[in-house]
């Protein structure tokens, strides 16, 4: 009896761990198939009349805000999924986007960045997650797919040779590590503007979705490294306290690239009136989200709401568009869709200079204040 239980017993075992084998591949398999990447669902188009698509064209049309990095997608390649590719930028007249680039999100970057077959170097260190985008987007400009603009005139430039553009920007200061002096060096890549924080607290400061904190020390020698530096402080999720004693810092003009506003939407996302003003007084601009959690829900019509708002308090010179498109956000419109912004301002009786302002024309003069 016992020598018959004992093979019995290895076979069953055989059993045991080729099914465990099974299980092992599965879910290896499944977490790789697996795309995070949420599907875009547009609103209903809004019909665009000729009067607001010849402004729209005109128009040197910039968004300060989008993640698109963060997905592992070809951007010249059209339909790909999410909202920004070069081929829907040129559809959409939109003539530059801000890159963000995106290092740390609740320790899940790394994991990610892993999922998405990023190299090695790329898994456990956020600087090497910043190199690893901004390589890729250099090789985008160096193909010729893409213009890299560093400043108002080579926006300029390219848009008027027909060019669709891209500049860099950096969400969440953790990719720079605890080395300020590394903003000398994002800087000669072309990094046009930074936050110190992004989804959560770091060594820099507070978020608006962490604690009210402060900026740290280290947060300090950030903002004068990047005023040494020639680079922007971005005001995006910074906490109250963090937002106040950085713009008391800066000696350059300041921005918010993605964000609502309060009086519209009273969202942890979302600035009061006296930031807008403090941002207004220091020759800074804001730019408006197109998504939640800025907005209450993906509307374009309550995004002007918002742009109106920010007219009313600081004037028409320091609003602008900062869609957060490809930012894990569902916004009402992908890049092609922008041309329905300008026909929502028209609606709305903006003069046509206005619309070009809020379109681009206040990064533009934001660029130009920044060199001066
Ligand atoms: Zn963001």
């Amino acid at each position: 009896m016992g020598s018959r239980l004992f093979p019995r017993r290895a076979s069953l075992r055989v059993i045991a761990s080729s099914l465990a084998l099974v299980l092992v591949f599965i879910i290896v398999g499944s977490f790789f198939l697996w795309d995070p990447e949420p599907s875009f669902r547009p609103s209903p188009a809004i019909e665009v009349s000729d009067e607001a698509l010849r402004i729209h064209r005109e128009a040197l049309v910039v968004d300060l805000h989008a993640d698109s990095l963060l997905w592992p997608r070809d951007l010249t390649l059209e339909g790909q999924g999410g909202h920004v590719d070069f081929p829907r930028m040129r559809t959409g007249g939109l003539d530059a986007v801000g890159f963000t680039n995106v290092t740390a999100f609740f320790g899940l970057a790394g994991l990610k960045a892993f999922h998405d077959r990023w190299p090695s170097a790329t898994w456990f260190s956020p600087w090497e997650r910043l190199r690893f985008q901004l390589r890729k987007m250099q090789a985008w400009v160096d193909a010729g797919e893409v213009a890299l603009a560093t400043d108002a005139a080579a926006l300029r430039f390219h848009h008027e040779a027909g060019r669709v553009s891209v500049f860099h920007g950096i969400e969440g200061a953790h990719a720079l590590g605890d080395d300020v002096n590394r903003v000398e060096e994002v800087a000669a890549l072309g990094v046009l503007f930074i936050s110190p924080v992004h989804l959560s607290d770091n060594a820099y400061g507070g978020s608006s979705s962490g604690s009210d904190r402060g900026l740290s020390a280290l947060g300090r020698d950030l903002v004068e490294a990047m005023n040494r530096a020639g680079v922007m402080l971005d005001l995006a999720h910074a906490s109250p306290a963090t937002f106040d004693d950085a713009i008391a810092l800066t000696e350059l003009p300041p921005l918010v690239s993605h964000a609502g506003v309060r009086a519209v939407h009273d969202s942890w996302r979302n600035l009061s009136d006296r930031q807008i003003r403090a941002v207004a007084e220091r020759g800074g601009i804001i730019g408006i989200m197109l998504a939640p959690p800025a907005l209450s829900e993906p509307s374009l019509g309550e995004a002007l709401d918002h742009i109106e708002h920010v007219i009313d308090v600081a004037g028409e010179d320091a609003v602008a568009i900062g869609s957060d498109f490809d930012g894990y956000v569902q916004t009402p419109i992908d890049a092609e869709g922008m041309p329905q912004l300008s026909e929502l301002m028209l609606r709305r009786g903006f003069s046509e200079t206005r619309i070009k302002k809020v379109l681009g024309g206040n990064v533009v003069a934001l660029l130009s204040r920044r060199e001066h």
